[in-house]
């Protein structure tokens, strides 16, 4: 699509020494360009143009030569999906307080700009500054999923950057990736110089020394000065290794067996760890970030006050890779939560605050937390949400309290399998007793409507598992029609995708065509229950996150060809990038039926196994064993350990909170306040015994 902007003067994307001479540090350097004056006449022929702007609030532009080192932090999607997202505003907040560090943001220009960016030679830009993306030190990116990674490639590309690691030079940026998909990045292997494994916010201060470290050391009369730029490259890849959580691919080879299966992954590198460990804070309370969250210029997925109210889960879910790799629980304490929240709606203006976590309401104070807030902001515009709850019926109470400013409209619940049998298999413990019990509550207290969600494909199903969906759906329905003609439930139905470090690793993906058969029966089964509704994903939407979570190295040429080939936004349904991928994998010789729909055996090499979740790899055999036998686990916060093999590596004995002491399961009942919560041994003793 050619633009009708007028045309612009362009800045030259820089080479060799200006290059160098921009990312010298501090006042040495020369500025890079800013590219507003070619990307505003743009902005009249693309959709939501305000995206591209910035000038937020909270957003910070600094002196570009008074900072030693400079982050652009990416994510690989629009700015209306990735402006709300918490990684990259924590890290941005934490490398911008930093005297010597400097951080800018950018984001995916959507594909009505991008050809008008590469006719007119405009780079991958910085939203504060519209700084060109091969200036920065570090390019970092956030992969919250796997569905960003034609993105990366092209956000490279356009930014200047060469898409390959091995014709990058000590001149262009670094590029790091961190996130969950960060925990398999094989398919990534060829693109990127380290994958960051963890809570980002330490590890992301030692990488930062590295770099100022290395940067000085250059400089002339510099410890590095003389060596030539390969070899200081090569320097400064193995100082990043040597930082605990950061996994260098370039160090690794993973060696095959004749017949395609994968026999390990070694280091071609002296002194890099042969299994290379995540990094975990501790403590949240030494972290206790955003503060000052960005305001979006426009609209985004999430409007609202964000704080993590904890972090991990040990809930057990087995399909859950982001409850499995964030072990242990890590609570925030009631008081930070309240100041965070009261000075950050003082400043942001928010009118929403979400107290986010895995599973909100599992915090051991959730109930004084909600009152507390509730009261603060009665009969005020400010509304307040836990987007991550369990089914019961302490929930609908929590739900009430947070709702006193508003109305009761929706609650969402997350049973994820229709049958019990299923549930155990996936160890999300709740009966349908539990759940009609919670649904006829929420009912009848004055709820409107409830949405539940679901899989389908996950191991061992049987279609009465997948028919079991529907006829929970239909008997929710019945009851919230007791209540009321005019409520409504809906049932959301989406297709597993299994996730590396996960017990249902090893497990077969259903295709979409099995996906697509057994959706057809749960309409089937509905049909005559028209109130009742039916939301569905694409069932080919599985079909790339699945090779690319659990594919190999071998993947990243499909990844490459399928980005050449024009895949971008590969989540989006506005863009079908599907039959693209096909006619990569064909190209590349990827076999996708090989990497997703097969089931693996215990002795089979994965691709990750050389990084280290803190989970044993035993330990979660052991689980995906129980899972085929139907055995449910119970959350150690609340039973004894089970030595999944988090807590030893973090020189601790048991899963803790923020007291010291066990985590405190909340109750299955009307709360009524912090005094009708046991202390913590107690409630351990009484669970134990
Ligand atoms: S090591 Fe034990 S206490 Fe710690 S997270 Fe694993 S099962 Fe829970």
């Amino acid at each position: 699509m050619l633009g009708t902007a007028p045309t612009v003067p362009v800045p030259p994307m820089a080479t060799g020494d200006d290059r160098a001479a921009v990312r010298r540090p501090g006042a040495a350097a020369t500025e890079p360009p800013s590219y507003w004056d070619a990307i505003e006449p743009l902005l009249t022929d693309v959709k939501k143009p305000a995206q591209y702007v910035g000038g937020e609030h909270n957003q910070q532009v600094s002196t570009w030569t008074d900072a030693q080192t400079r982050w652009l932090l990416c994510y690989p999607d629009t700015y209306e999906v990735g402006q709300p997202n918490q990684g990259i505003q924590i890290l941005y907040e934490i490398l911008n307080e930093r005297a010597t560090a400097l951080a800018e943001r950018c984001y995916a220009p959507w594909v009505d700009l991008e050809p008008l960016m590469r006719e007119r030679g405009i780079p991958t830009f910085s939203l504060e500054a519209h700084r060109p993306a091969w200036a920065f030190d570090v390019f970092g990116v956030t992969l919250p999923h796997e569905l960003g990674h034609t993105n990366l490639l092209n956000l490279l590309d356009l930014g200047g950057v060469p898409h390959r690691t091995a014709d990058r030079s000590i001149d262009d940026p670094l590029v790091l990736v961190g996130g969950h998909a960060a925990y398999n990045p094989e398919p990534l292997a060829p693109f990127i110089d380290a994958a960051i494994m963890g809570d980002g916010e330490q590890v992301t201060v030692e990488v930062d020394d590295v770099v100022r470290v290395f940067k000085a050391e250059r400089e002339p009369g510099g410890a590095l000065a003389e060596l030539a730029d390969e070899d200081a490259r090569h320097r400064l890849m193995r100082r990043l290794a040597a930082v605990e959580g950061v996994y260098v691919p370039a160090f690794y080879t993973p060696k095959y067996h004749e017949d395609g299966r994968l026999k390990r992954t070694v280091p071609n590198e002296s002194g890099v760890p042969s299994l290379v460990p995540k990094r975990t804070i501790q403590d949240l309370e030494e972290w206790p970030y955003p503060q000052r969250q960005i305001v979006p210029m426009t609209e985004t997925v999430h409007e609202r006050f964000s704080v993590e109210i904890f972090r991990g889960c040990t809930r057990g879910c087995r399909f859950c890779q982001a409850g499995m790799i964030t072990r242990p629980v890590r609570e925030r304490r009631p008081e930070t939560i309240n100041r965070l929240v009261e000075e950050g709606v003082k400043d942001t203006g928010f009118n929403e605050v979400g107290l986010l976590s895995l599973s909100s309401a599992d915090h051991s104070a959730i109930g004084p937390v909600a009152r507390d807030l509730a009261d603060t902001y009665e009969g005020t515009t400010t509304s307040l949400s836990l987007p991550s709850t369990r089914v019961d019926a302490f929930n609908v109470t929590l739900s009430n309290e947070l709702a006193r400013n508003g109305r009761r409209t929706g609650l969402t619940f997350a049973p994820e399998a229709g049958s019990e049998r299923m549930r155990a298999v996936i160890n999300k413990m709740v009966s349908e007793e539990d759940l009609l019990r919670t649904a006829e509550t929420a009912f009848s207290e004055g709820w409107r409507q409830i949405k539940l969600y679901f899989m389908i494909g996950l191991p061992t199903e049987e279609d009465e598992d997948v028919l079991a969906i529907a006829d929970l759906g239909i008997k929710t329905y019945g009851i919230a029609r007791k209540y009321g003609k005019a409520n409504k439930v809906t049932i959301s139905v989406g297709g597993f995708v299994p996730k590396p470090h996960t017990p249902f690793q090893w497990a077969a993906q259903d295709s979409p065509e099995e996906i697509k058969r057994k959706l057809a029966m749960i309409r089937h089964r509905i049909k005559d229950h028209g109130g009742l509704k039916l939301r569905t994903n694409d069932p080919e939407e599985g079909v790339i996150e699945g090779l690319l979570a659990r594919g190999d190295r071998r993947v990243a040429a499909a990844v490459e060809r399928a980005w050449q080939l024009g895949a971008r936004f590969d989540g989006w349904h506005e863009m079908p990038t599907l039959e693209t991928w096909r006619q990569a994998m064909a190209e590349t010789g990827v076999d996708l039926a090989w990497f997703s729909y097969r089931e693996r055996d215990e002795n089979e090499a994965l691709p990750w196994d050389h990084l280290d979740s803190g989970l044993e790899k035993g330990w979660l055999w052991e689980d995906w064993q129980d899972a085929q036998s139907d055995q449910q686990l119970d959350d150690c916060r609340w039973s004894p350990c089970y030595d999944c093999g988090v807590c030893p590596g973090l020189s601790i004995e048991h899963d803790t909170g923020y007291t010291g002491g066990f985590q405190l399961p909340v109750l299955p009942s009307n709360l009524g306040g912090s005094e009708s919560l046991p202390t913590t041994p107690e409630r351990y003793a009484s669970s134990d015994g």
